[in-house]
């Protein structure tokens, strides 16, 4: 057991060296992509089911990487979430996308993925007023979409920052509803203006039961608080036409476009 102890020891060391190698060479990487601005927005329409028009665009992270090519936000996201570099790349994010929404042909909304160690450290609040006052955008064009994981921390601090917020006029939307363990709770925690629907739940549309019954559920709850709701993911007319029938807001996915650069915004604006 002993020898077969110290193989383990072997085995396992030089691989945790790596990961703990790769961890900071990536935070790094971050830190000059930051500084030598490697990273782009893309952004994704949220269509209006009743209008059947664009009701604006999710502002979604990309890094230009020098040598690996585009990154996708999974891959750099939960490190610097662990780095604590999202602080100054979540501010960065916010100020470009209102930046951007203020030179739309239209005053659609623009959204804005949170982070809950942007509500743990520093004056998130002070960031979010000061991005809308220099882009000169109206606060109520803004969205910010939170996972749970940011009512988690469940401290009064971060519900008088999101009521701060929402009494400026900018939107608070629950993002990935359902995937969390509680959801239902957080809904009384805070008054959102809008639950965005996971779509694992909008996959299953086509092949179980039990799905479209979730989602009917959601959007019957949501109306009754006084939300709106957006079905996430939606890639088939199928999966739209039952979204339609269970009453969403709103949806967004390939069906409708995938996440654009930022130029290809105006056209799509422009065009409808
Ligand atoms: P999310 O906020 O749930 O964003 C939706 C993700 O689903 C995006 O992936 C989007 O490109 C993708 N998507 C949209 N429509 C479809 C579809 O029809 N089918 C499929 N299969 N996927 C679709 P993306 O851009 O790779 O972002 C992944 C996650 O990274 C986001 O999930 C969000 O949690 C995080 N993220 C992205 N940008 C930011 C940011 O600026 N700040 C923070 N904190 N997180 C970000
Ligand atoms: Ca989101
Ligand atoms: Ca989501
Ligand atoms: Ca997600």
């Amino acid at each position: 057991a002993k020898a077969e102890g110290r193989n383990v020891h072997r085995f396992f060391e030089p691989a945790m060296d790596v990961a703990v190698q790769t961890r900071r060479s990536v935070e790094l990487d971050l830190r000059v992509a930051l500084a030598e601005q490697q990273f782009a927005l893309a952004f994704q329409p949220f269509l209006d089911l009743s209008t059947n028009r664009i009701a604006g665009f999710e502002a979604l992270v990309r890094w230009h990487h020098t040598v690996r090519g585009v990154v996708s936000p999974a891959a750099f996201v939960p490190i610097a979430e662990e780095t604590g570099m999202i602080v100054p790349l979540g501010e960065w994010v916010l100020r470009r996308a209102c930046h951007e929404a203020a030179r739309w042909p239209q005053a659609v909304r623009v959204s804005v993925n949170l982070s809950p160690v942007q509500f743990r450290s520093g004056d998130i609040d002070a960031t979010v007023i000061a991005a809308l006052r220099e882009a000169k955008l109206d606060p109520r064009r803004l969205e910010l979409e939170i996972t749970e994981g940011v009512l988690l921390q469940d401290n009064a601090s971060t519900l008088a920052i999101l009521h701060r917020l929402k009494g400026l006029g900018v939107r608070i939307a629950m993002d990935d509803f359902g995937t969390g363990y509680s959801s239902l709770g957080y809904l009384r925690a805070f008054p959102f203006d809008k639950i965005k629907i996971d779509r694992a739940f909008v996959a299953d549309l086509s092949v179980r039961p039990d799905a479209l019954a979730i989602v009917r559920a959601v959007t019957t709850l949501a109306d009754s608080l006084g939300m709106t709701t957006t079905a996430e993911g939606v890639e088939t007319e199928e999966q739209l036409a039952h979204l339609r029938d269970a009453g969403c807001t709103e949806v967004q996915g390939y069906l409708v476009s995938r996440p654009v650069a930022v130029e290809a915004v105006a056209p799509m604006l422009v065009g409808r």
